[in-house]
C-alpha cells in the first residue's frame, strides 16, 4: 500500500491533465483501475457501456495474469521457473508479445532485450529489494540476457528458455500490446472515440467532438509521471514515453533508473532523460520507446527514422530536445525550461 498510494497519486493527475486537454471537464465517463503493475484509465465517449468497460479491464487483467514477471503462476511466471529444465506451454497471446519482443530485440541489437530479467530482479528497481549489485553478481547474470537463447515453437505453443537461470521480462512491452488490445475492443464496440492511458502509455481513438485532434501531455521527465513539458495533438494515434522518471532509486547522489544495459548491466546513460514515441501500434511504440533511450539519440534517431508512421522525441539531460524529422509538426513545448536543441533547426 505504502508504495501503491503515489504511484495512484500521479496517475489520477495525469488523468486530469488528459481530461483537461479533452474540454469537457466532470464529464468525461471513465473507469480506471490498478492492473498490469499501473494505474489504467480509459475515457469511452458516446457508446461506452458498462459492459464495454468491463470486457475492457476483464482484457487488460487477463494479459497481466499471462505476462506478469512477479506473477509465480503467469506465463512467463513458469517459463521463468521452468528455464533450463523444459518447455512450457503458453497461451499464443503470449507467444505473440514475445516475438515482437524478439523482433525488437534484434532491430535494436540487443539494447532492448526481453531476457533482461536477471537484471531487473538483481536491482529491484521500484520493489523493497532495490539496491546497486556488487560487480561480480552483474558479471554473473550478464551471460543469461540473451535473446537468441529462447525457443519458441509456434505449432506446440511453448517457450523454452534454454539456460537455467534464465528470465524473461515483458515490462517494456505488455502494456503497449494491453492498450492495443483495449483499442481493438472500442472498436469492435463501434465506439469511434475513446482515450487510453495505462500508466503514461496513451493512445488515442477517433478526435475530439468538433474534429479536432486530442491535445495529449508529454511527460515531462525531469518530474514525476503525469507532469507534461508539451503537447501533440494526436487522433487516432499511441503515445509512449520511457524515462528515468518512471521508477529509480537514489544513493550517493546518484539516481538509478529502470532501464537497464544488457551489455554492461547498469542503468542506461546515454545522456538522456526520456524517449517520447508517437506512432500508431502501442505495442512497437512500447517497444522502441524502451529500445530507443537505450540506443541513444544517434543510433536511435536513425532507427526511427528508418521507421513508417513513427516519429520520436528525445529529451536529454540539459532539457534540450530534439526529433525525428516530423516530430514538431503537431507538437509544441509548453514548458519554458525546455527548449528545441540548436543542431535540431
Ligand atoms: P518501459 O517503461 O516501457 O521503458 O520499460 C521498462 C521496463 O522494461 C523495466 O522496468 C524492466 O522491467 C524492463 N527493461 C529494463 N531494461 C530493459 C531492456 N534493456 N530491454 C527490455 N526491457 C527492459
Ligand atoms: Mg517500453
Amino acid at each position: 500500500m505504502r508504495r501503491i498510494r503515489p504511484v495512484v497519486t500521479r496517475a489520477l493527475q495525469c488523468l486530469i491533465v488528459l481530461i483537461l486537454f479533452t474540454g469537457c471537464p466532470g464529464q468525461a465517463p471513465s473507469r480506471s483501475e490498478f492492473v498490469l503493475g499501473t494505474v489504467c484509465s480509459v475515457n469511452l465517449y458516446e457508446g461506452g457501456s458498462q459492459k464495454v468497460y468491463q470486457t475492457i479491464f476483464d482484457r487488460l487483467r487477463e494479459i497481466e495474469n499471462l505476462m506478469s514477471a512477479s506473477l509465480e503462476d503467469s506465463d512467463i511466471g513458469r517459463v521463468n521457473n521452468a528455464a533450463g529444465i523444459e518447455a512450457v506451454a503458453v497461451h499464443p497471446d503470449t507467444i505473440t508479445v514475445l516475438k515482437r519482443a524478439i523482433y525488437f530485440a534484434e532491430l535494436s541489437g540487443g539494447a532492448f532485450d526481453p531476457t533482461v530479467g536477471p537484471l531487473v530482479k538483481l536491482w529491484g528497481i521500484g520493489t523493497d529489494a532495490e539496491r546497486i549489485p556488487r560487480e561480480e553478481e552483474i558479471a554473473a547474470v550478464l551471460p543469461l540476457i540473451n535473446w537468441r537463447d529462447i525457443g519458441i515453437d509456434e505449432d506446440a505453443c511453448t517457450v523454452f528458455l534454454t539456460q537455467p537461470g534464465m528470465r524473461l521480462d515483458l515490462g517494456a512491452i505488455a502494456k503497449g500490446y494491453a492498450a492495443d488490445e483495449a483499442a481493438r475492443i472500442i472498436k469492435a464496440a463501434h465506439i469511434k472515440r475513446a482515450l487510453i492511458d495505462l500508466g503514461g502509455n496513451i493512445l488515442v481513438l477517433g478526435a475530439k467532438r468538433d474534429g479536432t485532434p486530442w491535445r495529449v501531455g508529454i511527460q515531462n521527465p525531469a518530474e514525476g509521471r503525469g507532469a507534461y513539458f508539451g503537447i501533440a495533438e494526436a487522433a487516432d494515434k499511441t503515445l509512449v514515453t520511457s524515462g528515468v522518471y518512471e521508477r529509480f532509486f537514489e544513493s550517493g547522489g546518484k539516481r538509478y533508473h529502470h532501464i537497464l544495459s544488457p551489455r554492461d548491466g547498469y542503468p542506461v546513460d546515454r545522456g538522456l532523460l526520456s524517449v517520447t514515441i508517437i506512432g500508431d501500434s502501442s505495442i512497437d511504440a512500447d517497444a522502441l520507446s524502451t529500445s530507443l533511450f537505450a540506443l541513444g539519440y544517434e543510433a536511435g534517431s536513425v532507427l526511427a527514422e528508418s521507421l513508417a508512421n513513427t516519429e520520436a522525441i528525445f529529451v536529454f539531460t540539459d532539457l534540450s530536445v530534439r526529433g525525428t524529422s516530423g516530430a514538431f509538426g503537431n507538437f509544441t513545448i509548453t514548458d519554458d525550461s525546455f527548449s528545441i536543441h540548436a543542431d535540431a533547426y
